[in-house]
């Protein structure tokens, strides 16, 4: 850790604004997945930014995950009601691009994942996923990679469903995107 020589007039004018934007990126980033309550919306990856407007408009900037999912609009209702509950003048601001993918679900995210019995997305790029359209899915449970995939949709459209033969359990797998 270093220390910073801090520009003292720049500081001062937007440290209010820098605390709220704190704060409320703190409330919003706390929701969670409905579907993975153990999830936030923090490690989904899908909190881009805080904005506050020069009246004091808290934006949340969301963008959505599969855009079929049903989860948006929840997580959107969501968000606007613990920012309003905190206080806040509120707005939800979907951001389409750039598009979410798989790949902004945080390390924490990931593990949460597994540890609620789904796989978590593989972390290819985009060019490598078309060349090899079915991933090597490792099994939550046991780490084998020895799973077959039972269909194309599994608890929801954004999961598969798999099965591992080294420990017989069905597992769902998040889709990469
Ligand atoms: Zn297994």
């Amino acid at each position: 850790m270093s220390t910073h020589t801090i520009k003292k007039n720049a500081c001062v004018v937007s440290m209010a604004e820098t605390q709220h934007r704190q704060r409320a990126w703190e409330i919003a980033a706390a929701v969670p997945d409905p579907e993975i309550p153990s999830l936030t919306i923090e490690d989904l990856g899908i909190l881009r930014r805080i904005e506050i407007t020069s009246n004091g408009v808290v934006v949340a900037h969301i963008s959505p995950t599969y855009s079929a999912c049903p989860a948006v609009m929840a997580i959107e209702e969501a968000v606007e009601q613990a920012l309003t509950a905190a206080g806040y003048r509120t707005e939800i601001k979907r951001v389409i691009s750039p598009a979410w993918t798989t790949d902004w679900i945080t390390d924490m995210g990931r593990k949460k994942l597994k540890d609620y019995g789904i796989a978590p997305p593989d972390k290819a790029s985009p060019s490598a996923r078309a060349l090899f359209s079915d991933p090597v899915v490792a099994c939550p449970r046991c780490d084998s990679t020895r799973t077959e995939k039972v269909s194309e949709f599994g608890s929801t459209a954004c999961k598969a469903h798999y099965k591992c033969e080294a420990c017989n359990e069905p597992f769902d797998y998040f889709k990469c995107l």
